[in-house]
């Protein structure tokens, strides 16, 4: 129930479909991993899979990338993901940063909110950006790993079969059907996946009956980039009606329908443009604006239970469908990609047990229920699903403008940052316990400025190439030979290791110096405590006064039990 009333100020390229080499209707080529969608999860799935050296397929049912209003805010954590994907001067370059927002309730301010700012970050705690222009940026990225990335448009998965070692897989392109045959299968097939449906599984949850009509507008004006929400505004009585401003002088509305409209009546011009107006109006908005797009959204909040099912992985959609009041749908699937993309590389180049792969699920699941906790609070708050809950936002929408102490109740509780935090990977508690503060294991790295071994201007994500990191607190700077030697042994067995000195200030020969003295208490590190962590940022085990050959005796023992879950009694 869409419509396009206008180009959006962007035009996708179209891309032929293309036939490998057959043998009786089966492709000659047996593959490593095959990635099911070319959204944003499968996009960032298959770029980090390539980046650890993996060659992958990304197969992609349409011929461009994607089309009309979908994800526009994209967040901090998103954005780290994205760096070390090698894809984030894009973002940069077209996004709109954001750091928070104003609710209004009948006109009256009740909230101002910040995500959290400080002057340790590197990058804004959110960006807004047109999945689009997202998609086209992986897209390009995707297309300088060619050599290892395997791009197939116009070519859908419509059956599989999963073997006890693999997949087989029926695609059809507008030449021909042909069978495809992998060892592991990634399904970033999206809300509606074929892969799912195939498999027979089901998403469990709640689904809502409120509907949302989504207008973007081109429109030029000097507003900052922030996002307003108007609960029961003069404009538009008894709904909920959200702005976010995007590149290029695009707008997007997102507006609840009330109880009893008709949704299909509602998208119609007749009833979208006075709507539009009046809102533009009341917001004091004088410029001229055209429509570019509508649609309709109604909220889900489902989840399998499971992500992992044999040599298939579920990512992204596929695996949920988190509603979109604070922003965590994309943000969530690529979260998933980083997580799944070192473990899957593990695996795939023989350096990991299978079994690894459980712990992609069981990591994720977990950030699902969180997301989707958020989620449906976000919802409810959007569209009160009882009397009971109408009233008491009416209480707090009424009261909040008077009371601080009600206002985080109207806080859309934008996405942060998941913390694993029973994650079956993270090791030695009773080591991290010695610490004051600083990042628990499962936990992402706060960001910090340093000065690189360069002398340029950096931050410690910076440091992060990929692999696992060993980070050295040290007062002075050189790296002890048994560090080094630690390292070397594992990178021998295939789990790319770097070490990382972190010197305080005035220490030499380190590759990071702690400039502005906020290090140390960040992470409650001392000189000689070690961090060990893993290639999607996250804390795996942190030892803060340990003698060195203990802690790496210590580190080695948790880096077994990740590769060889089945070896650890
Ligand atoms: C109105 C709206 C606003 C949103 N706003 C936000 C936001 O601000 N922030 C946010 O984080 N999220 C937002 N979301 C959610 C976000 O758009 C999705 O979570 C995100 O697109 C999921 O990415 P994905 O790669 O898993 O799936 P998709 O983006 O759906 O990609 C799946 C891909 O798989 C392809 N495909 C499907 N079936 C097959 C097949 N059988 N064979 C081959 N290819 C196939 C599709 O063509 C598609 O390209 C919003 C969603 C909507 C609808």
């Amino acid at each position: 129930m869409s419509r396009q009333f206008a180009p959006y100020p962007f035009e996708a390229t179209r891309h032929a479909a293309r036939m490998p080499p057959l043998e009786h209707g089966d492709e000659a080529q047996h593959h490593a991993v095959v990635v099911v969608g070319a959204g944003p999860v499968g996009f960032c799935t298959a770029i980090g899979l390539a980046q650890q050296g993996v060659p992958v397929v990304l197969l992609e049912a349409d011929e461009s990338v994607c089309f009309g209003s979908r994800a526009i805010c994209i967040s901090r954590r998103s954005l780290q993901i994205l760096q070390r994907l090698g894809a984030l001067p894009g973002f940069m370059r077209h996004g709109l940063p954001w750091t928070g927002g104003r609710s209004f309730y009948r006109g009256e301010q009740v909230l101002h909110f910040t995500m959290p700012q400080d002057a340790n970050q590197k990058l804004p705690p959110m960006l807004n950006l047109a999945q689009y222009r997202i998609e086209q940026i992986l897209l390009e990225r995707a297309q300088e790993l060619s050599d290892l990335i395997d791009i197939r448009w116009q070519t859908r998965v419509t059956s599989l079969q999963a073997r006890d070692d693999g997949v087989d897989l029926i695609v059809r392109t507008p030449t021909g059907a042909y069978r495809m045959h992998t060892d592991w299968l990634v399904a970033a097939d999206g809300g509606r996946s074929t892969v799912r449906e195939a498999l027979g599984l089901k998403l469990q949850g709640t689904s809502y009956e409120g509907r949302y009509v989504i207008v973007d507008i081109r429109m030029k004006s000097a507003r900052p980039t922030e996002r307003p929400a108007y609960f029961d505004p003069p404009c538009n009585p008894g709904s909920t009606v959200l702005v976010h401003k995007q590149p290029d002088d695009v707008w997007r509305i997102d507006y609840q329908l009330r109880e009893g409209e008709d949704p299909e009546e509602a998208v119609l011009p007749h009833n979208v443009l006075p709507r539009v107006q009046s809102l533009l109006d009341m917001m004091g908005e004088t410029a001229d604006w055209a429509p570019i797009w509508t649609g309709l959204y109604k909220a889900n909040a489902l989840t399998l239970d499971r992500y992992h099912h044999g040599h298939v992985l579920l990512a992204g959609d596929a695996a949920h469908l988190v509603p979109i009041f604070g922003v965590r749908g994309a943000n969530s699937g690529i979260d998933d990609a980083d997580n799944l993309a070192w473990k899957l590389a593990l695996v795939a180049r023989g350096a990991a047990s299978p079994q690894l792969l459980a712990s992609y699920s069981h990591e994720r699941v977990a950030a699902a229920h969180e997301n989707l906790a958020h989620g449906r609070k976000s919802t409810e708050f959007m569209a009160p699903p009882d009397f009971a809950f109408e009233l008491m936002r009416t209480a707090v929408l009424g009261l909040a403008g008077r009371h601080p102490g009600l206002r985080p109740l109207i806080n859309p509780r934008q996405t942060s940052a998941i913390c694993y935090r029973d994650s079956p990977l993270n090791a030695w508690p009773e080591r991290s316990a010695a610490f004051a503060a600083g990042p628990v294991p499962g936990q992402v790295l706060p960001e910090c400025p340093l000065t690189l071994a360069d002398g340029s201007e950096g931050h410690i994500t910076d440091l992060l190439r990929g692999g696992f990191t060993a980070l050295w607190f040290t007062d002075t700077g050189p790296v002890p030979e048994t560090l080094q030697a630690w390292a070397r042994l594992w990178n021998h067995r295939g789990a790319r290791c770097t070490i990382c000195t972190l010197a305080r200030a005035g220490g030499a020969h380190a590759d990071a110096v702690d400039h502005t003295g906020r290090l140390f208490d960040l992470y409650g590190a001392q000189s000689g405590s070690l961090l060990l962590v893993r290639p999607d940022g996250h804390v795996l085990a942190r030892w803060l006064d340990v003698p060195l050959p203990v802690a790496l005796a210590e580190a080695g023992t948790a880096m077994q039990a990740l590769l060889q879950p089945e070896d650890v009694g």
